[in-house]
């Protein structure tokens, strides 16, 4: 292991997913574009990140199925956590954000998540499925791992997610209140959570479930970057290169993961 504060890890997971499989070959298609040669790797402040030693990859995880890889997932990141270093998970599908997070709070005690998505993902039930990508912020809190979940970018609140959302307190800032100035209020460190189905299907085409009505780019960059916390952890999670158009929405991935990587080193 090198001195490394960030690692980037792949998970190639999609089998929690309910409509398209794909999003397991997202880390790979995610590094094609960043080693491409085609794009700039100096993020907004400034921060180089080619071959800048503050950051490796330290590639994908060969997963296995079921439970067995949930605890391949919650293993790699807590050997990551347990070196001191500050994990960013390409996914894979949501369902790996529980396993994560479970290795996330045996280190922190007051961890918050930032959480960019569409849907909120909090079914306690979906297709019999534990691990659903429907359902990683259900197990999350009923599991009571974090101090807090904020949810952005949110717009397919039905009843029974209502309930849930109600159940665990969760803090959700919907897109029909949609308001660019809002400031976030965390106590303690932040990992950030980010679908790329949050974003509007106009600027990230290449997700599982197209949802009008979303966040642009630059809205969501804007709240990740004025984050005034320390950012722990995060994850980039739902591209589906199966369903993208010129690599446009890999192009976004490799630019959240740019700017976390500088906001992060
Ligand atoms: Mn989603
Ligand atoms: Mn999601």
């Amino acid at each position: 292991m090198s001195n490394s504060q960030i690692s980037v890890i792949g998970f190639p997971l999609d089998e929690n997913s309910s409509f398209l499989r794909g999003p397991a070959k997202a880390p790979d298609v995610i590094r094609k574009i960043f080693d491409s040669y085609s794009i700039n790797l100096c993020a907004e402040n400034g921060v180089e990140l080619r071959n800048n030693p503050c950051w490796n990859d330290v590639g994908n995880v060969d997963l296995t199925t079921g439970a067995d890889a949930m605890n391949q997932i919650e293993n790699s990141i807590r050997g990551l956590l347990n070196s001191g270093i500050k994990p960013i998970s390409l996914g894979g599908d949501h369902s790996i954000t529980f396993p994560i997070i479970k290795a996330f709070a045996e280190k922190y005690e007051k961890l918050n998540i930032f959480h960019i998505d569409a849907h909120p993902d909090l079914y306690d039930n979906f297709e019999d499925n534990p691990y659903s990508h429907a359902s990683p912020f259900a197990r999350i809190m009923e599991n009571r791992l974090v101090n807090k979940l904020v949810q952005v970018g949110i717009r397919t609140i039905n009843p029974a997610q209502q309930r849930q959302i109600d159940k665990f307190d969760v803090e959700v800032h919907d897109m029909i209140n949609f308001d660019s100035s809002m400031n976030f209020d965390f106590d303690g460190p932040v990992y950030i959570s980010i679908d790329l189905d949050g974003l509007d299907p106009a600027f990230a085409p290449g997700v599982s479930h197209h949802e009008p009505g979303g966040l642009s780019t630059r809205q969501a960059l804007q709240m990740i970057q004025s984050l005034d916390y320390e950012i722990v952890g995060a994850d980039i999670v739902e591209y589906n290169p199966d369903r993208d158009i010129n690599d446009m929405t890999a192009m976004v991935c490799v630019k959240f993961l740019k700017e976390l990587l500088a906001k992060m080193s």
